[in-house]
């Protein structure tokens, strides 16, 4: 198996390659997630940004997450494919989204966060953690709990 992965948008105009394999990856029921989604949650992977490379433009929206904590999210100008965010405690870290992955197989849930916001129709994995919200400490103790497992 080759470590990393690779994936890009519906129009192709942006491509981008990571050379490490996720460090953590979840679903997230969050508000904001949901609404750039087109479903009841993002799923989403996170990797050191030094392992990644994006060719192509890329248009960003900002606003801050529950926590208080800035989220930037980054999405194709030309087909509005969600791409990736990046959340300014986490400085380092490129959360992409599943949707993009050239093989969406590279995308193992290990837990979901915001379940208390799920919608009905949208139901919970038994085989990963659930969270209410998030777990305390963040998505820093998320991820570093996840890469104790
Ligand atoms: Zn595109
Ligand atoms: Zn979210």
């Amino acid at each position: 198996m080759s470590t990393g992965f690779k994936g890009g948008c519906l129009c192709g105009q942006v491509q981008f390659t990571s050379s490490a394999d996720p460090l953590v990856a979840g679903h997230c029921h969050c508000t904001d997630c949901r609404k750039t989604s087109g479903t009841g949650h993002a799923s989403n992977l996170c990797v050191p940004s030094a392992a990644v490379t994006i060719e192509g433009d890329l248009s960003s929206y900002a606003r801050p997450a529950d926590s208080g904590n800035i989220v930037t999210r980054m999405f194709c100008p030309k087909c509005g494919s969600p791409i990736c965010s990046h959340n300014n405690a986490m400085e380092g870290m490129t959360f992409f989204r599943a949707s993009v992955l050239d093989d969406p197989e590279v995308y193992q849930p290990q837990m979901a966060v915001y379940r208390s916001r799920a919608p009905s129709w949208d139901h919970a994995d038994p085989n990963i953690a659930n969270f209410d919200v998030m777990p305390e400490g963040g998505p820093e103790q998320a991820i570093a709990e996840a890469s104790f497992e």
